[in-house]
């Protein structure tokens, strides 16, 4: 049986070769950098292996948790309880099980009417938690209601800068003045499903084995996915050796939106619908350190809106002396460019206003995330309609990615699952039609 070409070894590529492979089907999956995870991936740098995006995960994700069984993935770690959100120039707790029953402290800092509407959004996430999707249904009459402006138009200055920038610097790297509240409902109905998580020893153990018995071809960089007559004809691949085409009939987009745009010619209201998607950039620096740098029950914390870190936290809640930084939000893109040095000293003089660090670092990892981490679009519903519609005219192509589920991990595998699914779907029809 040919195979089916992947472009991408990120988790939607390495998820997409999966679930063909539970088909039966064979599939090559082209790979531009030397290693698997893209933007979760976990890289080995001396003794440690550091985790460059994703690596959380919620244990009410179906897919996720089903591949950890599979592999058996057994060992894991709690994640943190809460965050210390900078309000008022003051960490203020922000505990997850508390955010429905009221914290006082942070009901303080907010204000009535923010704790009020603080209270009344986060209820009606949860409350529709199982009806709120990326496709259609409640999330579309969500969409009519709110997304007409951006999330901050709609709340309290205070809850913009506390715990909504909180929701908008994790889920897009973004500030709310950039993103819309249909994302923001999406994200916070998952917030408070199941309990959180990540891998001990790091969540590169999972893509070794997603990646185990594939085909990948590394440091090859697909080009350009050529049609004809409205199908599939082939890959220009690039890679060390020059320039091929690469014959095939079936390929499975497994890269951002912005690269895919690159590789093929879509139908107008498809370019248009692919070009509404915004990805905001980010830096990713994980320092270790020879002494506990979090302390005192504080173990992450979100900064105010003109600090040039977005959000940092400990690494594991038992390893306090290994920090994540992430240099996410409008101001922070001001220094992203900077020298690697300069930028862990930003980042290090930033925290030091909060906990001064008493320490010496061990180890420094920076990655640079410049295509950056997909802020979805406002009616979003519409906008993938006419991408999937678009993408659908092209026979024998089919797109996954964080910027149709979700962008998690278990988002990025329904995507694949569905992009398999749907490649199926089209060749049997052929069958048929035959
Ligand atoms: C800082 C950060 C923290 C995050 N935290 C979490 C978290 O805790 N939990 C969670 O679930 N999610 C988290 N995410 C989101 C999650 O990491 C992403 O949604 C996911 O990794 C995206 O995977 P992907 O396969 O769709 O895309 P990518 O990971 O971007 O994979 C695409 C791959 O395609 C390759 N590629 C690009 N262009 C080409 C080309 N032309 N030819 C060949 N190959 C190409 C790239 O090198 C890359 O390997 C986080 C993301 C970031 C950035």
């Amino acid at each position: 049986m040919e195979p089916v070409h992947i472009i991408g070894a990120g988790i939607s590529g390495l998820g997409a070769a999966h679930f063909l492979s539970q088909r039966g089907i064979p599939s090559i999956i082209h790979e531009v950098g030397d290693y698997v995870g893209g933007r979760a991936a976990c890289i080995r740098q001396g003794a440690h292996a550091f985790e460059i995006g994703g690596k959380n995960f919620s244990s009410a994700w179906p897919r996720f948790n089903a591949l950890l069984d599979e592999f058996g993935i057994t060992e894991f770690e709690d994640q943190h309880p809460g965050f210390h959100i900078v309000l008022n120039d003051k960490l203020v707790a922000l505990e997850k099980s508390k955010t429905l029953t009221g914290d006082l402290r942070l009901a303080t800092a907010l204000g009535p009417v923010g704790a009020l509407q603080f209270r009344n959004f986060l209820t009606y996430a949860r409350k529709n938690a199982d009806r709120l999707n990326y496709s259609s249904g409640l999330i579309e009459e969500v969409e009519r209601r709110w997304d007409h402006a951006t999330i901050d138009k709609h709340f309290t200055p205070k809850l913009n800068d506390g715990p909504l920038r909180l929701f908008s610097i994790i889920m897009g790297g973004a500030e709310p003045s950039e993103l819309y509240p249909s994302l923001m409902m999406l994200f916070a109905s998952g917030f408070g499903k199941g309990s959180h998580h990540a891998v001990a020893g790091g969540i590169g153990q999972f893509h070794d084995k997603l990646a185990k018995g594939k085909t990948i071809r590394f440091g090859s960089r697909v080009r350009r996915i050529q049609t004809s007559g409205g199908h599939v004809s082939g890959l220009v691949v690039e890679d060390q050796k020059g320039t091929e085409m690469i014959p095939t009939d079936r390929v499975i987009s497994a890269v951002p939106a912005h690269i895919l745009r690159q590789l093929v010619d879509l139908p107008a209201y498809g370019r248009v619908a692919f070009d509404q998607l915004r990805y905001f950039p980010l830096a990713m620096i994980n320092v270790v350190y020879d002494a506990p740098v979090f302390r005192d029950g504080v173990h992450s914390i979100m900064f105010e809106p003109d600090a040039p870190l977005g959000h940092c936290s400990a690494n594991r809640l038992h390893s306090p002396h290994h920090v994540r930084y992430t240099l996410s939000g409008k101001k922070a893109r001001d220094i992203l460019d900077a020298p690697d040095e300069e930028l862990v000293g930003i980042a290090e003089q930033t925290f030091s206003k909060r906990l001064p660090i008493n320490a010496k670092r061990l180890e420094v990892h920076i990655a640079r995330h410049t295509g950056g981490i997909c802020g979805y679009a406002p009616h979003f519903t519409a906008v993938k309609r006419d991408m999937l519609r678009a993408v659908d005219t092209i026979q024998g192509l089919e797109i996954a990615g964080d910027y149709l589920e979700g962008h998690t991990m278990e988002g990025c595998l329904t995507s694949a699952d569905l992009a398999v699914a749907r490649l199926m779907d089209s060749a049997r029809a052929k069958a048929v039609a035959a």
